[in-house]
C-alpha cells in the first residue's frame, strides 16, 4: 500500500476522552475511530491486523475439528423466552420490534441460535460430536463502555460451540479449546495465563477465562506462586481457618455507642475483627417467567472478611444486587449499623461457613448503640443457605497449598463453558443415543474477543514513540521509506514492485513529508521492519535496515534487502512459533 493513497491519518494527539495508552496509540496511529459510545470503526490498518488475528483463529478452530458458520445477529425474541434470558438479561440485551410488532433482540451471544439449530440438525449419536463456530457481530448495551476496544458495545466475537453426547464428550472438547486458547494467544504475541471463573448467568459446570495481566484490567485474579493455583475474584477460594470449637456462652446485650462500623466495634470492645459478624444488607431481583421480584438478602460474614457479590448472588439465584435502603432494612427487623440476623423476618439469611464454624461472634442487636456477644448460630439464629459468601484476599492461604495468594488485575480475552444442557433442554435439542433413548445435546460455548485481543496487544506491545506489533498480527510486514535525493525514488519504486513481487506485505511512505514526519509516523503505526531508501542509505551501498523493537541500524546491499527481509521475518515467526507448547490442562 502506497501511503499517498492509503486512507486514514495519524494524529499528532489523542481525544482527551482515551483512557489507555494503547487506546491513544491506535487512535493515534490511524487505526480505530470512534462512531459514538462504544461504537468504533476499523480502518484499513487495523482491518488488516483483524483479519491476520481472525485466520490464526479460525486455524486453530479448523485445527481442533471445528466448522465454520455464520449466525445472524438479529434473533426473534421469542428463542430467547424459550430459554429464559429474554427475562433474566437487563438492559445489556437490546430489545426492539420489527414492522410486524414481533419482539426481536441483537445477538449478544449465541446459545440460544445454536440450540435452535441443533434440535433441528442433529437427531442421532451419529451426528455427534460436532464443533461448530463463527466470527460475528456481537452488541451489549454495556453500561461502561471504556479503554477503546477493551469494553465496547458492538465489537466481533469469535465463538464455537462443541455438541456432545456425554460429559466425557464435552471434557474433551472444553479441552482442545484450552490448548487452542493458548495456542491462538501465543500466535498473536499475548501473554495470558488460564484461571477459574464463574459460570454465572450462563449456569454450566466449569470455566476458565484467559487473562493478559495488566493494571488496566476490570478482574481481579487470585494467584498463587508456588503451585500456580489461579481463579478470578468472582470464584476464587482461600484455606478456610480451622472450626474455633469454643463452648457457646450467653447471649449478653451490650451498649457500644457510636460503633457501626466493624473496625470502631473491634476497637470499642478490643477484639479482633474475626470475633465480630458483619450484616450486609442487599435487594436482589429474581426472575422468573413471571417477570422480576425483589427479596431481601441478609447475608452475614465474619467482620475479618469480605461479601464477594458473585458469590453471594450465585448462592441466591440472582439477576443482580444492590445495597437495601436504611427503610428496608428497618423493615424486616434490622438497624443499619448494628445489625445482626437474630429476630429479623422477612428476608433470605444467607451465612457464610466461616460464620457458622466460629462461635460466640460479637453482632448486631439491631437496636442502635447496641450489640450482643456470644451469638451463635443454630441457637441464636438460623441461616437459610450456608455457603461460600467471601472474597479471596491478597495474603490469604492458597486453597491448595496454602501459600500466600497474590492479588493481580488482568483483561479477560477469552473464555470456555461447560455449558451442559442448560441450553439444549430448554429448547428440545434432543438427540436418540445408542439404546434409542432421548437425551439433550451436552453443550460448551467457547469466546475470543477480537477487538479485545487487539487492543490488548497494541497495549502489550508499544514505546514512547508508538505501537510495535507482532510479526503475526503487524497490519504490514514491512514500512518502506523513501526521502529525497536524485536516485531514491525509482530505487525504493522497485522495492516496492520487487518485495510485494516477492510476497512481502509493505506499507510504502512514497509522501512528499519530511523524513522526520515519516520516522515519526512508522514509529507510531509499529511495522516489525522499516526499510529506508535515502541519499546517505545509497552512499552507504543500499537500504537502512531497522527493526522497531531495536535501534540497531544496518546497510543490506539492494540486490540483499529482498532475501534479508524475507529471513527476517521467517526468524520472527519462529520465535513465535517455538513458543507454542502443550500447556497441561488445569481444572
Ligand atoms: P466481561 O466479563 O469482560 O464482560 P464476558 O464474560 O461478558 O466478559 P463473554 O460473554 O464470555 O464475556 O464473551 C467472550 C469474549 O468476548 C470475552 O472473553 C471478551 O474477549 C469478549 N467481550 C465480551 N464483552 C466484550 C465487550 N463489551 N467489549 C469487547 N469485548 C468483549
Ligand atoms: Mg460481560
Amino acid at each position: 500500500m502506497r501511503m499517498s493513497q492509503h486512507f486514514g491519518q495519524t494524529l499528532r494527539n489523542a481525544p482527551a476522552e482515551a483512557d489507555t495508552e494503547g487506546y491513544r496509540l491506535l487512535l493515534r496511529a490511524g487505526f480505530i475511530r470512534q462512531l459514538a459510545a462504544g461504537i468504533f470503526s476499523y480502518l484499513p490498518l487495523a482491518r488488516r491486523s483483524l483479519t491476520k488475528i481472525e485466520n490464526i483463529i479460525r486455524q486453530a478452530m479448523n485445527d481442533i475439528g471445528g466448522q465454520e458458520v455464520t449466525m445472524p445477529v438479529v434473533h426473534p425474541g421469542d428463542l430467547w423466552r424459550e430459554t429464559g434470558r429474554w427475562y433474566t438479561i437487563g438492559d445489556e440485551l437490546t430489545r426492539f420490534q420489527d414492522r410486524n410488532e414481533r419482539d426481536m433482540v441483537l445477538a449478544m451471544t449465541h446459545e440460544e441460535v445454536v440450540a435452535d439449530l441443533v434440535r433441528h440438525e442433529i437427531s442421532s449419536y451419529r451426528q455427534l460430536p460436532r464443533l461448530i463456530y463463527h466470527i460475528q457481530t456481537k452488541w451489549r448495551d454495556e453500561p461502561r463502555p471504556r479503554a477503546g476496544l477493551i469494553r465496547v458495545r458492538e465489537f466481533t466475537m469469535k465463538d464455537s460451540y462443541s455438541l456432545d453426547q456425554d460429559e466425557e464428550g464435552l471434557d474433551k472438547q472444553y479441552r482442545a479449546h484450552f490448548q487452542a486458547y493458548f495456542d491462538i494467544f501465543h500466535r498473536c504475541g499475548l501473554p495470558v495465563i488460564a484461571v477459574r471463573s464463574d459460570v454465572g448467568m450462563m449456569g454450566g459446570s466449569m470455566a476458565h477465562e484467559f487473562v493478559y495481566l495488566n493494571e488496566i484490567g476490570e478482574d481481579t485474579l487470585f494467584i498463587c506462586d508456588n503451585c500456580g493455583y489461579a481463579a478470578n475474584r468472582e470464584v476464587a477460594t482461600f484455606n478456610r481457618p480451622e472450626a474455633i470449637d469454643e463452648p457457646p456462652q450467653p447471649l449478653e446485650k451490650v451498649a457500644t455507642p457510636n460503633t457501626p462500623t466493624i473496625e470502631a466495634l473491634a476497637q470499642f470492645l478490643d477484639i479482633p475483627k474475626s470475633k465480630t459478624a458483619k450484616a450486609v444488607f442487599m435487594m436482589a431481583t429474581v426472575a422468573d417467567e413471571t417477570g422480576n421480584h425483589e427479596q431481601f438478602i441478609f447475608a452475614v460474614v465474619r467482620g475479618d472478611m469480605e461479601v464477594n457479590e458473585t458469590k453471594l448472588a450465585n448462592a441466591v439465584r440472582a439477576k443482580s444486587l444492590r445495597p437495601a435502603t436504611e427503610a428496608e432494612i428497618r423493615a424486616i427487623g434490622a438497624e443499619p449499623g448494628y445489625g445482626s440476623p437474630v429476630g429479623v423476618h422477612d428476608c433470605l439469611i444467607v451465612v457464610d461457613t466461616a460464620v457458622t464454624i466460629s462461635s460466640n461472634l460479637v453482632a448486631g442487636a439491631n437496636e442502635a448503640g447496641y450489640h450482643y456477644r456470644n451469638v451463635n448460630h443454630g441457637r441464636d439464629y438460623e441461616a437459610h443457605i450456608i455457603t461460600d459468601i467471601v472474597s479471596a484476599y491478597a495474603g490469604a492461604p492458597c486453597p491448595q497449598c496454602q501459600h500466600s495468594l497474590k492479588a493481580v488485575r488482568g483483561v479477560e480475552v477469552g473464555n470456555i463453558f461447560k455449558l451442559g444442557t442448560r441450553y439444549t433442554e430448554a429448547l428440545g435439542a434432543t438427540f436418540l443415543d445408542k439404546d434409542g433413548q432421548s437425551r439433550p445435546v451436552v453443550m460448551g460455548s467457547y469466546g475470543v474477543g477480537i477487538g479485545r485481543l487487539l487492543a490488548c496487544i497494541a497495549e502489550h506491545y508499544r514505546d514512547e514513540n508508538g505501537l510495535k506489533w507482532p510479526i503475526t498480527v503487524a497490519p504490514y510486514q514491512v514500512h518502506l521509506i523513501v526521502l529525497p535525493g536524485d536516485e531514491t525514488a525509482p530505487i525504493a519504486e522497485k522495492l516496492y514492485v520487487d518485495l510485494q513481487a516477492a510476497g512481502v506485505e509493505v506499507f510504502y511512505d512514497d509522501r512528499d513529508e519530511r523524513p522526520g514526519v515519516k520516522f515519526k509516523d512508522a514509529d507510531l503505526i509499529g511495522i516489525p521492519l522499516r526499510l529506508t531508501i535515502s541519499k546517505r542509505s545509497l552512499e552507504q551501498g543500499g537500504a537502512e535496515y531497522k527493526r522497531r523493537d531495536s535501534d540497531e541500524r544496518s546497510i543490506v546491499p539492494l540486490d540483499e534487502v529482498i532475501a534479508h527481509v524475507q529471513a527476517e521475518i521467517k526468524a520472527l515467526q519462529a520465535v513465535i512459533d517455538t513458543e507454542v507448547k502443550p500447556v497441561p490442562f488445569r481444572a
